[in-house]
């Protein structure tokens, strides 16, 4: 008897599975279609007043197929702006359901190319979805208008395929490509903008031989958010960061791009070891952040930019080190996807995933 059940239940099994191979497409489009329904306009990203960091890359020029290059979003009210945009930023911010024809404008902290490289596909979004009339505002420390004036020739073509392939209605040919604003950086900081209630302010980092380089700090009803851009440990960075909330920094761990190099070297492959030596003396590691972090007196320190890629979880102790020792507060090694938001003259932070 017992034979018997288990040789129909087999049975079922075998003539199952071949009804789904048979029936394999429709099934697929059916599939599909739900998911679709629910996916399109369905996850769109809600956030109450306050001030909120959405990470939208936390890679660096490294290849890492988990993480996008260097990308974030500062949400105060209803102001939002894309600080840095490196590869891939811009598909996380669909995928997290962010309006990106919504943006107020991006804040480059300089000109490396993994800060910029996803300028494309995040100035043509916010074109087509917002019906834009006017280029998307890329603010930046001097030099910016060199970068935009290329980027712009460089998609020229582009944009006349787009207008003639969508019409105007769509793509009105006044938007399209990015306007640059530029701002004069000196040894103090300066206030890039200070409208409804937010006020940014661009302070220099030390990211030799990069210059200018700046980070930025976010003000916005009692809170404060905090980036570093590429930036060794200095004191101009600790004051720029005094009191903030969340201070999102740099990090590279020394000790494991070491042994990239060791490896590098074994395989003859001298050029790449150099550049891996080179990197070292230009950003923070997650010791010199926590230092930093623990000096400036913040709430909660989110490592992003992480070198060298980190492929699981497992690996974030290795590549903390010491980092914990060396601050009181929370460490947060940054994945894409995440949202961090500061409700107005409160000290909680909440914390979800969007990816
Ligand atoms: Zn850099
Ligand atoms: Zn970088």
């Amino acid at each position: 008897m017992k034979r018997k059940l288990l040789f129909a239940s087999l049975a079922l099994l075998v003539v199952g599975a071949s009804l789904v191979t048979v029936f394999q497409r429709p099934i697929g489009e059916w599939l599909f279609a739900r998911a679709i329904d629910a996916r399109v306009g369905g996850n769109t990203m809600v956030l109450d007043d306050g001030l909120h960091l959405l990470l939208c890359g936390t890679g660096s020029p490294l290849p890492d197929p988990d993480r996008a290059g260097p990308c974030n979003v500062v949400v105060a009210g209803d102001q939002a702006f894309v600080v840095d945009i490196g590869e891939g930023g811009a598909r996380n911010l669909q995928l997290m359901g962010f309006d990106i024809a919504g943006l107020d404008g991006v804040l480059l902290t300089h000109f490396h190319s993994d800060h910029i490289d996803g300028m494309g596909p995040l100035a043509l979004l916010y074109w087509t979805q917002g019906t834009s009339t006017a280029p998307l505002p890329v603010y930046g420390p001097e030099g910016v208008e060199t970068v935009i004036e290329g980027f712009n020739a460089f998609y020229a073509t582009d944009k006349t395929y787009r207008i003639a392939h969508h019409g105007e209605e769509i793509v009105p040919p006044t938007g399209g490509g990015a306007q640059a604003m530029p701002f004069a950086t000196g040894d103090a900081p300066v206030v890039v903008l200070d409208s409804d209630g937010l006020k940014i302010t661009a302070f220099r980092v030390d990211h030799d031989p990069v210059k200018p380089a700046v980070g930025y700090r976010f003000d916005y009803k009692g809170r404060s958010i905090v980036i570093s851009g590429d930036a060794a440990k200095s004191a101009t960075l600790e004051q720029a960061a005094k009191g903030a909330d969340i201070l999102v920094h740099d990090a590279l761990q020394p000790r494991l791009v070491g042994k990239m190099t060791a490896a590098l070297e074994r395989r003859g492959q001298a050029n790449t070891a150099k550049i891996t030596r080179d990197i070292l003396d230009y950003h923070a590691s997650p010791e010199d952040a926590a230092k930093s972090a623990q000096a400036a007196g913040v709430k909660r320190l989110v490592l992003s930019h992480l070198v060298p890629p980190l492929p699981t979880s497992f690996i974030y102790p290795a590549f903390l080190g010491d980092a914990k020792d060396n601050f009181d507060g929370e460490i947060t090694v940054g994945e894409g996807g995440m949202v961090f938001s500061l409700e107005p003259e409160g000290d909680g932070i909440e914390v979800q995933e969007r990816l």
